[in-house]
């Protein structure tokens, strides 16, 4: 199985990309693309949602 490296855009920290996941495509097709981790994606997933509630 095939893995990248990259770094989160948020927390910057390294983490690994699993060949066949969309990150992983995205990052072989642009390896600037900002691409951040499972944990701050879930992060951002919750913060959007709360905004979402918190709008009106
Ligand atoms: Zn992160």
């Amino acid at each position: 199985m095939f893995t990248y490296e990259a770094i989160c855009r948020y927390c910057r920290k390294p983490f690994t990309l699993r060949e066949g996941t969309k990150k992983y495509q995205q990052y072989k097709v642009n390896r600037q693309a900002n691409i951040s981790c499972d944990s701050c994606e879930r992060r951002i997933e919750d913060d959007s949602r709360k905004y979402l509630f918190d709008r009106d």
